[in-house]
């Protein structure tokens, strides 16, 4: 389409992820593949088989093709995994016995299939043997491609266009994220979704530019429509014109120099103007975010998001790769004051791994559903593999464990008790690790916030998901953005809450680290260091700005504005405080003179 023909059209969405992009659109529409059941006449049983044929023929040569890529990408030991999807589509067992479910039942090939496929995960997915548990994630992912070209859809993936693309989709699951390929995709733009929804949180790491909650949008572009994003603002731009690229062009060469100088700055000292040290520690998702959180002089790493690598494979990682990870992790911060805080799995909610049927039943509601520790309590041998594996990368490093999405302490005990199997397993084989490894919980559930106290005295430290505590406290979905306008930080029941936290946590004398979003926002990082909390934990790229806004500070303020915000009776008041609060100490002189950024 030529832009120069065609009017520009401003679109508002939310801003999710920094950054200007400009390109084609690549247009991709996300559905799941529970596939339509109805029967198939007499006639029509030879077609019926042959499509089967031929879609067992093009997974096969996808799995090649993939395999080929992988090889030449990271090597022969990266794609066996693909040999062995493989040899699923060489199983006698599962095609013969689709075939013989579609003689009896007459149903359509791809229903037949799926029922067929689904009993084998779930069979395989309860033997106690790894290597045979492993399987059932094989036959999950061919399954899914086996769906998926019955059905006639394309392969599911945001690379599978030529050249750089900007992506425009409906929905954008984070093992969409996990997959893509960061050279190709300039932006993403999304009907729904909000700030903390996680394929946000993957693309604000990833320094992908993202705006989300676009209503519509997919309705409105066609693939290969020029678009403008700005993840500054929030804003979208159908067929801009020169103007309109000149403009941001601009804008775009004065943030990225703001942001170097950022980055220039931030290796001095994490210190408020009156003296005070404020930790801060990055999020990551997978291991080559390191070097990035290096650069950006963080301490290490306070929310290791492990469950990517879950997603990653599409299957469980076994023991041993896991270690692997973790230790790696673990010996690459090991200086003094660096450490590695490893969450355990948190799959489930917007999280479900993908091609999962057999461990991830549907669910109405599955952010209050089967997620996280929940789910790992329910698969006590797979939980304790991961436990274990962390166990031992404890050895290599300062390595501190936690549980996520605990709600009160029967979780918490029964989690410990299961921990305490796994060290006295290590003992028993002579595997060293950290005795003393800190263990702590995420305070993300209102009900584990009320209970506080009594979580205090098992947990070694607290960690508060703000995205998830907002989300269950003001019963607002943090992936929908018809309501992502009342997901409200400031809102004064956030803010008693945070505040009752921090003080039975200080009381029990264990720290409290703040490792939701907005620990990553300038805006909020002044309430939250004056509510008390002794660390914060962000993206990396968001370190440098929250950096220079504390050595633009002092404690004493922040902890005057706080005592001022909690006084407030609306979210809107507190908003109000913490941006005059930010925007005074962000062009103050003296914010200059102590990051020395002029
Ligand atoms: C949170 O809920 O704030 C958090 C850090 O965990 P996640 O975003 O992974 O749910
Ligand atoms: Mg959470």
């Amino acid at each position: 389409m030529d832009a120069r023909n065609t009017p520009e059209i401003i679109v508002q969405g939310i801003a999710a992820s920094p950054g200007i992009a400009h390109g084609r659109v690549f247009r991709h529409i996300q559905s799941d593949l529970a596939p339509p059941s109805y029967q198939v006449r007499p006639e029509q049983r030879a077609g019926e088989q042959a499509r089967f044929e031929r879609a067992l023929v093009t997974t096969r040569q996808q799995i090649q093709r993939i395999k080929t890529e992988v090889e030449k990408n990271l090597g022969a030991d990266e794609a066996r995994i693909f040999d062995a999807h493989l040899l699923v589509l060489e199983d006698q067992a599962l095609i013969g016995e689709t075939e013989r479910e579609f003689e009896t039942s007459s149903k359509n090939i791809e229903t037949c299939f799926d029922k067929v496929a689904r009993r084998y995960i779930q069979a395989f997915s309860e033997i106690d043997d790894e290597y045979l548990r492993e399987r059932a994630g094989d036959i999950r992912d061919v399954a899914q491609r086996v769906l998926q070209n019955l059905l006639g859809r394309a392969e599911q993936t945001l690379n599978n266009f030529d050249g750089n693309r900007v992506v425009v989709a409906n929905d954008i699951s984070p093992s969409d994220t996990v997959g893509m390929d960061r050279n190709k995709v300039l932006a993403i733009v999304t009907d729904s979704g909000s700030r903390t929804s996680h394929a946000v949180i993957v693309a604000r790491t990833l320094r992908v530019p993202a705006v989300v909650g676009v209503r519509d949008l997919t309705k409105r572009i066609v693939d290969g429509d020029q678009v403008l994003v700005d993840g500054y603002e929030g804003t979208v731009i159908i067929n801009p014109p020169e103007q309109t690229l000149l403009r941001y062009g601009k804008i775009q060469v004065t943030r990225r120099n703001m942001e170097q100088r950022l980055l220039e700055a931030s290796s001095q000292p994490s210190v408020t103007l009156d003296g005070a040290e404020v930790m801060l520690r990055a999020n990551i998702e997978r291991t080559d975010e390191m070097e990035q959180v290096r650069a950006c002089s963080a301490k290490g790493v306070g929310l290791f998001r492990t469950e990517f690598l879950y997603m990653q494979g599409n299957r469980v990682p076994s023991e041993e790769e896991q270690y692997r990870v973790y230790k790696a992790a673990a010996e690459f911060f090991g200086n003094e004051n660096e450490s590695v805080t490893i969450r355990t799995l948190d799959l489930g909610g917007d999280k479900p791994m993908p091609g999962s049927q057999g461990l991830f039943p549907q669910e109405a509601n599955p952010f209050l559903g089967m997620r996280a520790i929940r789910f790992c309590l329910e698969h006590e041998h797979m939980f304790k593999e991961q436990l274990r594996a962390i166990l031992r990368a404890s050895a290599h490093g300062r390595v501190l464990l936690m549980y996520p999405m605990i709600s009160g302490p029967d979780e918490l005990d029964r989690a410990n008790e299961l921990l305490a199997e796994c060290r006295a397993e290590l003992r028993e084989k002579g595997v060293a690790f950290d005795e003393k490894m800190p263990v702590g919980s995420m305070i993300e559930i209102p009900s584990a916030a009320m209970v506080a106290d009594i979580l205090a005295r098992r947990s070694d430290f607290f960690s508060i998901g703000t995205n998830d505590l907002i989300q269950y406290l003001l019963a607002i979905d943090r992936g929908n953005e018809r309501i992502a306008h009342l997901y409200e930080p400031g809102h004064p029941a956030v803010l008693r809450m945070l505040r009752h936290v921090v003080e039975q946590a200080h009381k029990a004398k264990i720290k409290v680290s703040v490792c939701g979003e907005m620990a990553g926002d300038p805006r909020y990082v002044p309430l939250l260091l004056g509510l008390g909390a002794d660390e914060l934990s962000m993206a990396a790229p968001l370190i440098p700005a929250v950096k220079f806004l504390v050595r633009a500070m002092k404690m004493s303020d922040a902890k005057a504005l706080a005592t001022e915000a909690l006084k407030q009776d609306k979210a809107a008041k507190v908003a109000a405080l913490c941006n005059a609060f930010h925007n005074e100490r962000m062009a103050s002189p003296s914010a200059a003179g102590n990051s020395k950024i002029q």
